[in-house]
């Protein structure tokens, strides 16, 4: 059996310009999961991760406005609740996809936290956008009000509010995680919104206000769990150079030095395609097989290196 870590994007979980809804989510879920659960029959055994940027925003922001009802919780906590939102979410797509092809596993999901280190830079400079986007005018209102750090994303076209990114160091839960999958019989959600960021501090664990990039931390689980393959699935056939000229053209296979090549040349966007690429240079790096980047819906073909970008270490 082939082993494999496959991190869903948050833009395929929630598309551009789509209300947050449970409806909307569900919807996204069930197509991303008909193309997984065909990648699960087809002899993969497969731990899945996901995005959480635009929904742990959204709970924030619950957080901030009942604050006077209900005291708030810490963003560690927030994505710990996004984590059981979208990985129930997700749980119930999958597992009706599965029945429907007859598939016999268990979906299971696990709260997944990721060691950080304390002295990340990150933790001084927030960057990751979370939650919905505002106009410089609101931008400046919810700076006022909540003390948040707002950034303008020209190419999303609006300001969101950005949070620490450390990088993650280890994935806590990865050998359990690694045992499920291995038996054959689980499919598990982990690592959800890159992780629950802990620190180590006087031998526990201690949360900290953090959200990790999930590409990364997918990245970080692969290694963890020695897997085999480490996919990304996005909104996009796969990696362009050039991308967004008219001189754009896709990447098929590269190596993991071409790739990097590319990265400190600039082609990849720092809050985008960036993180997915050198999340793929780490895990071949580190002696995965290959890693690879496409659309759901390209998955199967992507699988028998047809389609996507395809990332080695030769
Ligand atoms: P996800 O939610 O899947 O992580 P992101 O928005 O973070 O999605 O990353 C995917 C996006 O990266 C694409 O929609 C595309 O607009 C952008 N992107 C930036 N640079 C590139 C590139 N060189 N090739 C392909 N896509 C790119
Ligand atoms: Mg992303």
């Amino acid at each position: 059996m082939t082993t494999a870590v496959v991190a869903v994007g948050g833009n395929a979980i929630l598309k551009r310009g789509q209300l947050p809804t449970m409806d909307n989510q569900l919807q996204n879920l069930r197509s991303i999961s008909k193309h997984i659960a065909a990648m699960v029959s087809g002899g993969y055994n497969i731990s899945l991760s996901h995005g959480n940027g635009p929904q742990v925003g959204d709970i924030l922001l619950q957080n901030e406005a009942a604050k006077y009802e209900v005291p708030p919780m810490p963003l560690d906590v927030c994505v710990a609740q996004s984590q059981g939102m979208i990985g129930y979410l997700f749980q119930q797509a999958l597992t009706e996809e599965l029945e429907t092809i007859r598939c016999q596993r268990t979906v299971l999901c696990m709260l997944t936290r990721v060691i950080v280190d304390p002295g990340d830079e990150a933790f001084s400079r927030p960057s990751k956008p979370i939650g919905p986007y505002y106009t410089a005018a609101e931008a400046e209102q919810m700076e006022l009000s909540t003390g948040c750090v707002m950034r303008e994303d020209r190419a999303r076209g609006g300001w969101c509010r950005v949070v620490p990114s450390p990088r993650p160091v280890e994935i806590v839960e990865a050998a359990p995680i690694s045992r499920l999958i291995c038996s054959g019989r689980d499919l598990v959600i982990a690592a959800g919104g890159g992780g629950i960021p802990v620190v180590r501090q006087d031998g526990r664990l201690v949360g900290v206000e953090a959200v990790v990039d999930k590409d990364l931390a997918s990245a970080c689980l692969a290694k963890g769990m020695k897997v085999d393959l480490l996919i990304m699935l996005t909104d996009v056939d796969g990696v362009y150079l050039e991308h967004g000229s008219p001189r754009e053209r896709l990447l098929g296979e590269i190596t993991a030095d071409e790739a990097e090549r590319y990265l400190r040349e600039g082609h990849f966007y720092a809050g985008s395609m960036g993180p997915k690429v050198e999340a793929a240079i780490a895990f071949v790096r580190a002696g995965g097989r290959k890693a690879i980047i496409t659309r759901p819906e390209l998955l199967h073909t992507a699988l028998s290196s047809k389609a996507g970008t395809q990332i080695v270490n030769r």
